[in-house]
């Protein structure tokens, strides 16, 4: 599941207007080469809740969050990946810190202006945009 964070944070890590989060199954992902390299550093998640953060020490790109909230999954920051034209965020959240000039495309998805209650919403809507193609 791909969404569009806007939050504080994910300005930061992405050094840019909102980050993009890729919700995968830890045991899906796995890294072909540079995985012994990688930097892992922990912080606090808006949420209050521990997340380690790892990226890359040569050329500082941020790769992944895992979050104490869910061991089994793992948030890959998708700017990173080689292929990213297939990437369609379902929904963006975090609006109420977006950058004022950010003009959102509404659909498909919808908005929060902070983080949904329940992220199972995302994850079906998620489910029907890739049924759909
Ligand atoms: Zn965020």
């Amino acid at each position: 599941m791909l969404y569009a964070c806007h939050c504080r944070d994910c300005q930061k890590q992405s050094a840019s207007a909102f980050g993009m989060s890729l919700i995968m199954r830890r045991d899906d992902v796995s890294f072909t080469r540079g995985a012994e390299h990688l930097k892992r550093w922990d912080t606090r998640g808006e949420d209050g809740r521990s997340k380690r953060c790892a990226f890359c020490p040569d050329c500082g790109t941020r790769l992944y969050h895992a979050s104490e909230r869910d061991d089994a999954a793992i948030s890959v920051k998708a700017g990173s990946l080689d292929d990213t034209r297939w990437l369609r965020p379902v929904a963006h959240i975090w609006l109420q810190s977006a950058q004022p000039w950010l003009e959102i495309e509404r659909e498909p998805g919808p908005c929060f202006a902070q983080e949904p209650d329940d992220e199972a919403a995302l994850a079906s809507l998620w489910q029907q945009q890739s049924n759909h193609g």
